[in-house]
């Protein structure tokens, strides 16, 4: 079945074509056709479309809105010129979306329909900031490709939705919880899914013995602690903002900070909420840049002291959170390192691994060397948890949700 995965941003669209048909998940062959992004939709959009394997391409187009990009990304894929084994609009069978938040409604992926589509739409107050792009994409692709084509939402924090009570609520008046469901709802699931499902697959273990800690590590960062295959943890909150030191969020900090530099400052809340998701966590504490690889060249090449200290900073919160997991779990057979640093940064990886021998954890500094990009296992002899890299792949597991969802195959796995 051929698939086409949407990513939706406010002003942005990546996708994938990718082709899945296996009925066992285990098996599965599953082949990307082509693959992209736009940039800058409403205006003048950067595109860049590339086929299997092939060069990328970069044009730019007048794009007015998101109906305008699938239309230009269906007639590309259908045009011959993008070498994607698919000639009619017809042959797109089925749209997987990335819908970030799914509430406590949405427990796992599922079919767009009138209702589904109505209570995404009910839960733009808790994603102002997310929901309504993703529901411009369902629309968009609908729109294109006709109502008889099914769109299917597979929502970043259905995997979250096994954190027990002690874990999701925060220990404010239970009432914010009830009348508005503040608590903590966890982010990243496609992607720490993935990277569970993936170590089973490696390690041949099973669903319910799946004991590990996952990190997804890229410009948005958690942590999730699963226990017999399910999410028990994780880092990310009521917000992505909560957790880990990001990109450019902050993470964890004593909300009385708010207060305290919206009055310093002369800045309402909701502009102290921009800066702790917009202009803190490594750009913040460096004060140069939110990207990782530009920070290591700072501290190697020029021995930048707040370049370093936002790279400690990073890893002394990743260490604090795994010591916390494993805690609460009592202990994990696998740490796994995923997102664009945990898959490229063995300096990093060792910044956050070293000195935990109390705790068991012994990497081996070659073998972390060695893995960067790929998929494998550093861990030194005898060090009592595993440490792994594994790729996340969340266009992947939509594109398999979908198939599922589609074709009436259980989602649970
Ligand atoms: P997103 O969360 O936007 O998908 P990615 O997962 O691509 O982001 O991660 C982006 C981060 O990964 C950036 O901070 C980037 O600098 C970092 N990164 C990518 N490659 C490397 C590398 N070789 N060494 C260190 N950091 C890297």
């Amino acid at each position: 079945m051929h698939i086409l995965v949407l990513n939706v941003g406010s002003s942005s669209l990546k996708f994938q074509l990718i082709a899945t048909d296996e009925t066992s998940i285990a098996q599965a062959a599953d082949r990307r056709l082509a693959r992209g992004h736009f940039e800058r939709i409403g205006g003048e959009a950067i595109v860049a479309l590339s086929a299997a394997g092939g060069p990328t391409t970069k044009t730019a187009v007048q794009l007015r809105d998101h109906a305008a990009a699938v239309e230009y990304l269906i007639a590309w894929l259908t045009s011959g010129e993008s070498g994607a084994p698919i000639s009619r609009v017809a042959d797109i069978e089925a749209v997987g979306h990335r819908v970030v938040h799914g509430g406590e409604r949405f427990t796992q992926s599922v079919r767009v329909d009138d209702k589904v589509w109505g209570a995404i739409e009910d839960l733009i107050d808790l994603a102002p900031l997310h929901n309504p792009h993703n529901l411009r994409g369902i629309a968009a692709a609908r729109a294109v490709l006709g109502a008889g084509v099914p769109q299917v939402a597979v929502f970043d924090t259905a995997f979250h939705h096994t954190l027990p009570e002690i874990a999701y609520l925060y220990a404010i008046p239970y009432q914010f919880y009830r009348r508005y469901g503040v608590r903590r709802y966890g982010f990243h699931g496609t992607s720490h899914r993935y990277i569970a499902w993936r170590y089973r697959q490696l390690t041949g273990t099973t669903r319910d013995a799946t004991k590990i800690i996952t990190l997804h590590l890229g410009n948005g960062a958690s942590a999730c602690a699963i226990v017999g295959g399910n999410s028990a943890d994780t880092s990310m909150g009521f917000t992505p903002l909560e957790g880990l030191v990001m990109g450019t969020r902050s993470g964890d900090l004593d909300p009385a900070i708010i207060d305290f530099i919206g009055e310093k400052e002369g800045m309402a809340p909701r502009e102290v909420d921009a800066m702790l998701n917009k202009q803190s966590g490594l750009l913040g504490v460096s004060g140069l840049t939110a990207d990782m690889r530009e920070l290591l060249a700072e501290e190697s090449e020029h021995a930048d002291r707040r370049a370093r200290l936002a790279i400690e900073l990073f890893a002394y919160r990743v260490k604090k959170y795994l010591g916390a997991y494993l805690a609460g779990m009592n202990g994990a057979d696998a740490i796994i390192f995923a997102g664009g640093i945990g898959e490229n940064s063995p300096d990093v990886r060792s910044r956050i691994c070293k000195d935990m021998d109390w705790l068991g954890m012994r990497l081996d500094e070659g073998k972390n060397a060695g893995l960067a990009g790929g998929e494998g296992r550093f861990d030194a002899d005898g060090s009592r948890v595993a440490l792994w890299v594994i790729p996340t792949d969340e266009e992947l597991l939509i594109a398999r949700d979908t198939w599922r969802v589609v074709t009436g195959h259980d989602l649970r796995s």
